[in-house]
């Protein structure tokens, strides 16, 4: 199973939402824009709302089925490891092996030394083409490699040899995550991590490195695109030398997690893999809740009563809400509307403050990351969620389509 060369991480927290997203993959195809669509629900998530894989392979296959969509499409099984990985083998086609806990343990010394032997070849300095700068190979770079990030290579080919026990060998995509690491990989490591990847016999489609900056949920970019721009194409060109250099997978790629409204990144990423002729997985389903609830605010009556009341239930919790996310939220809380007050806004408001417009000056991205963890709430509403939900249909799947049309596809696949 080759994934093809432009994939994009969809899904929705209530598996309502599949047809509106695959419409928008339509619109790019009218566009000339082939794109596939990968079903996400990460082990937490289903935890949180109470579901599992099955669920979400219905939702995508009942989309499927509404759109008429004829390409591939996959359902992931996002982040898991060896102990949340069982359940997900059966209904699952691509598999994002998260070994980003194992970061930091080292290999043991004989594992260590016959990589670092292996390696001995590309000490001094390796010119990739493509890269800024040359990567200086010494035993520094060589054992860090080692010593951080080996083992965390063995325990994904642990969890890929678990997946072939059970499943045909290339019935399936794998990819390897490394973006909930502390610290991001350089290009150079990346290098390394490949050589490891391909060492321990796993064909790697996509790879998911910590870039540098933060990648916060539902909110554009934090940090230096010009830095972020310079690594990106070293990390292309590094994956492009290690498909030749390691026999990795010609359609090995970089996956972007975090992906949805990184908006001041899109044109950049959009430069460096038309310029490498690359592909590239994006992941953006944790922005289509958002648009349920601005769809819902949008709608006014009961249905902006139910927004309202998603927040002020949400507030009341906020640390455990916050807690599944710690890292990749970033709340001011003396930022957060008061209550009392979003009691009083009019549909208009709400959409304004919730919506990502950065040239609305209502826009509050405090509010917008904050309602992003808060759909344990509308989880615990259950029916009365629901049944709303399907009452606005039309305003919510416009939302939803447009949302991850022109907001996403468009400036970085259609231009
Ligand atoms: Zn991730």
């Amino acid at each position: 199973m080759i994934l093809e060369k432009y994939s994009i991480g969809i899904g929705d927290r209530f598996g309502m939402e599949g047809a509106a997203q695959v419409r928008a993959l339509q619109k790019a195809a009218r566009d000339g824009v082939s794109l596939v669509p990968v079903w996400n629900k990460s082990n937490r998530e289903h935890s949180i709302i109470g579901t599992n894989p099955n669920d979400t392979l219905l939702a995508a296959m009942a989309a499927v089925k509404a759109t008429s969509w004829t390409k591939p499409f996959y359902l992931d099984a996002d982040h898991i490891g060896l102990a949340t990985l069982d359940k997900f083998i059966e209904p699952c086609n691509f598999f994002t092996i998260d070994v980003a806990d194992v970061i930091g343990r080292p290999a043991d010394q004989s594992a260590a030394d016959a990589f670092l032997n292996a390696m001995h070849q590309f000490r001094g300095t390796l010119v990739i083409p493509g890269m800024h700068k040359p990567i200086t190979v010494d035993d520094v770079l060589l054992n860090s490699i080692a010593r951080k990030y080996l083992l965390a290579v063995t325990e994904a080919g642990k969890v890929y040899r678990r997946i072939i026990a059970q499943k045909p060998e290339g019935s399936f995509v794998a990819e390897m995550s490394l973006d909930e690491a502390d610290v991001p990989q350089s290009p150079a490591k990346l290098f390394f991590i490949l050589a490891a990847v391909a060492r321990e016999g796993i064909p790697l489609q996509t790879i998911a490195p910590k870039f540098t900056g933060d990648f916060l949920k539902g909110i554009d970019y934090v940090g230096d695109t010009a830095r972020f721009e310079t690594e990106f194409r070293d990390h292309l060109a590094v994956v492009g030398r290690a498909i030749s250099e390691f026999g990795l997978p010609a359609s090995l790629k970089l996956s972007v997690h975090t992906g949805s409204d990184k908006f001041s990144l899109y044109p950049l990423i959009r430069r460096a893999i038309l310029d490498f002729d690359a592909g590239l997985h994006l992941k953006t389903a944790g922005t289509t809740w958002l648009e349920e609830v601005i769809g819902l605010a949008g709608a006014g009556g009961d249905a902006l009563l139910l927004a309202k009341e998603v927040y002020a239930i949400a507030l009341t919790r906020y640390d455990e809400l916050c807690k599944p996310y710690a890292t990749v939220v970033r709340i001011d809380r003396s930022q957060l509307p008061d209550p009392a007050d979003v009691q009083r806004w009019t549909s208009a408001q709400f959409v304004e403050a919730l919506r990502h417009d950065r040239a609305c000056p209502c826009y509050n991205i405090h509010f917008r990351q904050f309602m992003h963890v808060s759909f344990r709430i509308a989880a615990e509403m259950s029916e009365r969620y629901l049944k709303m939900l399907r009452e606005h249909r039309s305003t919510i799947e416009h939302n939803v389509t447009t949302n991850l049309y022109d907001r996403h596809l468009k400036p970085l696949f259609v231009g």
